[in-house]
């Protein structure tokens, strides 16, 4: 009985010791990982980031809570802009035996963002497009995987990426108005290989899709002026019936269908979608020198009266009558048309403010579609009367 009491009292001295033994061994290992981690630190602020990087490397082989950290750290490194590191990072990582599947998905998710940043878009697709598969990173890979496919022009696979999404939006955007947009981007691309009457089917495509989208009838009404003067006109009235901003963005092309038909039949059925769709902040220079030309080279009286609040339309109306019926033209006055003219329009993205001269369909800022609108002299500049 005895015996059996000095035994168990030997065991636990053993434990006791044995778990002491333990309890230190982690803590001096504690105090290593500190000590490094924070020298790491250190050189990270310092901006010695290859110090930086080689201690926080080491740190990943001792221990395995500064999974998190790195990963934090790639993030950081790609947010500066340093995608090399942030890449040897992530694939460090992922070089870890039996890494956890949740981190793994993880690190994958940051090295498809980091090859993205890069811009090696091939890379990050392949990793983004076999992740997407999993369910709590569908919606995010597919969002890297339609911008990729953006900007890399790959038409086909953004349409038939977006068209298995199963939601009515993605990036904010409705799923409908971007198929459209890609549908007017192959559109685009058929153009330019003079395949008209693929573009013409892909743009019908664009619009059963999204019967409010702009663009398609934009692109028809351009594609037609040549060939088919009603079909453009058609087009132009569908377009404008949706925005009428569209008779200032697409003036130069509405004097084209003009210039180039020399038909009154024509030049009526124009003159005719000016006057419904004319307001006073829908006033645009080329517009009103054909709404003149047509009048007889005199004012044109009912255009001006839709446009009247506007003081700019006031002002070039005056300054072209005075210019059409004096021969010794002034020179400022003709200094001031031009002037008005030449800087009277650009165009803002509502989305995020991004300026250009010209028009375009999908913001460089933002990435935003059709949120162009036209910023003209009279938006720019307050004039009291
Ligand atoms: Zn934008």
């Amino acid at each position: 009985m005895i015996e059996i009491f000095i035994i168990l009292i030997v065991i636990f001295l053993l434990f006791i010791f044995l778990t002491t033994r333990k309890y230190q061994k982690e803590s001096l290992s504690n105090n290593v990982y500190s000590a490094e981690y924070y020298r790491g630190l250190n050189y990270l602020l310092n901006d010695e980031n290859d110090k930086a990087l080689k201690i926080f490397t080491d740190l990943i082989d001792v221990d395995s809570s500064t999974i998190e950290t790195h990963l934090a750290l790639g993030g950081v490194y790609r947010r500066r802009g340093e995608f090399d590191k942030a890449i040897l990072i992530h694939q460090n990582l992922l070089s870890r035996p039996k890494l956890d599947r949740g981190i793994k998905n993880q690190t994958l998710y940051e090295l498809g963002k980091d090859f993205f940043s890069a811009g090696l878009y091939d890379k990050s697709e392949k990793i983004l497009y076999n992740l997407q598969k999993n369910k709590s990173y569908e919606e995010s890979c597919s969002e890297y995987l339609l911008l990729i496919y953006e900007l890399s022009k790959d038409w086909d696979s953004a349409i038939k990426l977006t068209k298995n999404i199963n939601k009515d939006q993605i990036r904010n955007l409705s799923i409908n108005d971007l198929i459209s947009q890609y549908y007017c981007e192959k559109a685009s691309e058929y153009q330019k290989d003079n395949q008209l009457n693929k573009a013409i089917t892909v743009l019908r495509k664009a619009i059963n899709i999204n019967d409010s989208s702009r663009r398609p009838y934009s692109m028809l009404f351009k594609l037609n002026i040549q060939s088919n003067p009603s079909s453009a006109i058609e087009n132009l009235l569908n377009l404008v019936r949706l925005d009428s901003s569209f008779l200032v963005i697409l003036a130069n092309e509405i004097i084209e269908l003009s210039t180039i038909h020399q038909d009154k039949d024509i030049d009526k059925r124009i003159s005719d979608i000016i006057l419904e769709f004319s307001s006073e902040d829908r006033f645009s220079p080329q517009i009103y020198e054909f709404m003149f030309n047509i009048n007889g080279y005199c004012s044109p009286d009912e255009y001006i009266n839709r446009i009247r609040k506007n003081v700019f339309a006031n002002i070039f109306d005056n300054l072209y009558s005075e210019k059409s019926m004096n021969s010794n033209e002034s020179k400022t006055n003709l200094d001031i048309l031009t002037l008005i003219g030449e800087n009277f329009l650009t165009y803002n993205c509502s989305n995020c403010g991004h300026s250009v001269r010209n028009h375009i369909w999908q913001c460089p800022s933002c990435n935003h579609w059709e949120t162009f609108k036209p910023n003209t002299i009279s938006d720019r500049v307050a004039i009291n009367d």
